[in-house]
């Protein structure tokens, strides 16, 4: 038997009341999805904790079966395995946004992308302008995707124990503020204001940027994913953080070069990739980001046409799989509000087909059909264990 599980963004959302109370995938009315869900069974997938709003980060590991309370440290260390950063274990990694910046250093924009050339040159500018005078801590910028990248602190006089937020459009420059009155929390902080104010910078179209961190941990152990269930896993996704977390897990990584994160992602690459490592592993994970980023920009027009790509791109998936002896998997991994532009907590829709799985007799793919699932509503730690249901590892 072989696993796909295809990781859809943020796709899930809430009603909307310019929608006559439907879901953008409700309207998308996606007949592969749609299809998925007639041969198959559906079911609603909770948070495992419903007081903290998830991240792919967390979302991505909860599914993938890791226990987050004892694995979890940050985004950050995740981000920068999906970099190739390596880390020590007194380092701290964060992810950064390259963010536009207007008067009164309020952020005008909080996912700003630069041109490669212009984001290297930034990369050696910080490099260069952070090696001057810092004897006790080593600063590592890199960009990864997009308006994405990773800062890696190295030094023992290093703490969480400071506050970073994530950025956010029109409110201001966050700043970086200790938790505790501790010679460290202060460096820290400091080496982080440091850090932005080096990062600020006009590019040549007149434009102001500087680079915020956020999301900061320490290096994690994963135990790898092929000694847990048994089985060779691989990813095949664009973002650094999903890369990251297949990298930390063991798996392959799958580069396929026009995945950008965006809507014009290159999503027949994608299936492509997908389909051939199929053959050589046991499971992989396809992950598509532009669903979740046009939910954060509010474009609910893009939300819905990115749907239908993916679905078409599902149909490309299901056109060339032998579903005798595939098994595929259809989430969102949490839901975005494209109206609140922000996650929820609602739980997301899931079908799992093929491979002799049961079907319920849900013939559509979306929020209100799923709740009506032979599934039923389970927890994103069980996920795994749905999936890998009547099967020998
Ligand atoms: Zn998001």
């Amino acid at each position: 038997m072989r696993f796909l599980i295809v990781v859809v963004d943020g796709m899930a959302d809430r009603p909307i009341s310019k929608l006559c109370g439907r879901t953008p995938l409700e309207l998308a009315d996606a007949e592969n999805m749609n299809y998925l869900a007639s041969i198959g069974s559906s079911g609603i997938m909770a948070p495992e904790k419903t007081n903290i709003t998830l991240g792919s980060d967390l979302a991505v590991l909860s599914i993938l079966g890791y226990d987050l309370e004892k694995y979890y440290t940050g985004r950050g260390p995740l981000e920068a395995a999906g970099a190739g950063v390596d880390m020590n274990k007194w380092d701290l990694a964060f992810r950064c946004n390259i963010c536009e910046i207007g008067p009164g250093r309020t952020i005008l924009n909080e996912k700003a992308e630069l041109p490669k050339e212009e984001a290297l040159r930034l990369e050696e500018r910080i490099r260069v302008a952070c090696s001057k005078g810092l004897k006790d801590v080593e600063i590592l910028f890199k960009h990864t995707l997009g308006f994405r990248g990773v800062l890696l602190l190295r030094g023992k006089m290093l703490t969480l124990n400071i506050v970073t937020t994530q950025p956010k459009r029109f409110a201001s420059i966050p700043d970086f503020v200790p938790l505790e009155r501790t010679e460290e929390a202060k460096y820290t902080a400091e080496i982080l204001s440091r850090f932005l104010k080096i990062s600020e910078h006009e590019s040549e179209s007149g434009k102001k940027y500087a680079v915020l961190p956020w999301g900061g941990g320490t290096k994690t152990n994963l135990p790898k994913f092929s000694d847990r269930y048994g089985f060779e896993a691989a990813v095949v996704a664009g973002v650094p953080l999903i890369k990251g977390i297949g990298t930390l897990c063991g798996m392959s990584v799958v580069d396929v070069p026009g995945a950008t994160g965006n809507f014009d992602t290159d999503l027949h690459g994608k299936a492509k990739a997908a389909l051939e490592t199929l053959r050589e592993k046991d499971l992989v994970l396809l992950h598509i980001e532009a669903t979740d980023e046009l939910s954060h920009d509010g474009n609910l027009e893009g939300k819905i046409e990115m749907i239908k790509k993916v679905d078409r791109m599902l149909g490309e998936v299901l056109d060339n799989i032998a579903l005798e002896n595939t098994r595929i998997a259809l989430l969102s991994d949490h839901t975005t509000s494209v109206e609140l532009r922000s996650h929820t907590n609602d739980p997301v829709p899931v079908v799992i087909a093929g491979g002799s799985f049961p079907r319920d007799g849900i013939e559509e793919y979306s929020e209100t059909a799923a709740r009506r699932g032979g599934l039923g509503l389970f927890k994103a730690e069980e996920f795994m264990s749905k999936l890998l249901k009547n099967t020998k590892l």
